[in-house]
């Protein structure tokens, strides 16, 4: 194995869920919905199957499903694409964001990055060569909200930085970046003239109590044209095993992850695609009830892991809460999770995995609460045996 793939090893997922199928416990660690998405998608994507649409698709995506990225990010936040040459389907967000971190960074650039970070953004800067310059999201903002701190940002920011990638809403924290947080990333953006990437997967899982509604960074001002806006279907739909997802953003960036994405999956799966357009136009009423069902379901988490004993911290989206152990007697969040399925059935994510300086994490686990509400509450009943 190379040098720079040494630290890596398997994925944190991949532990967590071996560990639910062996020991038989509820899985609250890989947030993975278990119920399907709208029958709609499902049954577009028989009828393509059904259909022959089972060759190679055009490498940037069949041009029913650009149009209906296009027209979705319109129709939600107001930002215009245009299909042909803006718009880029891949193989999930994973491969958007490999591909744009291997397009942009030559050895040695600079990423700015907020930990805990989504796993795979530290291994594709990793491949790229570059280097992570981890920016820490600290809880105890406004209302025990995760914040950062703006001088932390600035001081991250040297003369190989190449990309600022954010993530909001932000797993594991649920932490949706307030206006002024993402005012702060542009002004650098733009200062600087950084290029930003931002993975919105949860961009319809924001909640009624959160600091404010999604806003995607490239909608603030100047930021347009230097931002690369990364989403994909597998949440927003619950097909996480589709692997469907896109990047959006002006052409001559875009143009240069494609040339890269082009040799990592060069097209994806094609029955898919159609089934992602149907879905992509579903009307208002499939992602309000979307995102007011999975907040009934995080409330039951939270109120389920606070009566507990863990110390909840505030979720203000996507699918994850995160909880600190020391009220139960925990230090160690991954010794905690090792544990857990023996000591209660369940399992769940240590957050120190997704951190540089984990010391910030150790004592913080994250649970998922994508999944029916009597598994939610056979997994609570479990986490009381531990107060
Ligand atoms: N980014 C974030 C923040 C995620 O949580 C995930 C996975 N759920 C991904 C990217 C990967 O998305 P995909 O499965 O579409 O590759
Ligand atoms: N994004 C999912 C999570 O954070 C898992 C994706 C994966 O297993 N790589 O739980």
């Amino acid at each position: 194995l190379v040098a720079r793939m040494r630290p890596f090893g398997t994925t944190v997922f991949a532990e967590m869920s071996a560990l639910a199928v062996r020991t038989g416990a509820v899985n609250l660690g890989q947030g993975f919905p278990d119920t399907d998405g709208p029958r709609e998608m499902l049954g577009a994507a028989v009828t393509a199957l059904r259909g022959g649409a089972n060759q190679y698709p055009p490498g940037p995506g069949i041009p029913a499903l650009r149009a209906a990225i296009a027209e979705h990010q319109k129709r939600f936040w107001g930002l215009d694409s245009d299909p042909d040459g803006e718009v880029l389907v891949t193989a999930g967000a994973t491969e958007a964001v490999a591909a744009t971190i291997l397009a942009l960074c030559e050895p040695g650039d600079e990423v700015i990055c907020f930990e805990p970070y989504y796993d795979s953004y530290a291994a594709s800067i990793a491949l790229a060569g570059a280097v992570r310059r981890p920016v820490t999201l600290r809880p105890g903002g406004p209302g025990g909200r995760y914040s950062f701190d703006p001088e932390e940002l600035r001081a991250a920011a040297g003369p190989r930085t190449r990309l600022v990638l954010l993530n909001s809403p932000h797993n594991p924290t649920g932490k949706v970046f307030t206006p002024e947080e993402l005012g702060w990333v542009a002004d650098l953006c733009r200062e600087r003239d950084l290029v930003a990437v931002t993975d919105e997967v949860y961009e319809h899982l924001v909640f009624t109590d959160a600091s404010g509604p999604h806003v995607p960074l490239a909608t603030l001002p100047g930021m347009r044209e230097r931002t690369i806006r990364i989403s994909s279907a597998g949440k927003t739909f619950s097909c996480t095993g589709w692997k469907v997802g896109w990047a959006t953003g002006p052409a001559p960036l875009l143009s240069a992850v494609l040339r890269v994405k082009q040799f990592l999956t060069f097209v994806n799966a094609a029955p898919l695609q159609p089934a992602v357009a149907v879905a992509l136009g579903l009307p208002d009423g499939y992602f309000d009830v979307f995102t007011s069902t999975m907040q009934a379901r995080r409330d039951q988490l939270v109120a389920g892991l606070t009566d507990a004993g863990f110390g909840v911290l505030p979720s203000e989206g996507t699918y994850f809460v995160t909880a600190d152990i020391r009220p139960l007697g925990g230090s160690d969040g991954l010794d905690f999770c090792r544990e857990l399925p023996g000591r209660a059935g369940v399992v769940a994510v240590p957050t120190q995995v997704f951190y540089d300086h984990q010391d910030a994490g150790r004592h913080l686990v994250r649970f998922a609460f994508c999944k029916r509400e009597e598994v939610i509450a056979e997994a609570v009943t479990r986490l009381r045996k531990l107060g």
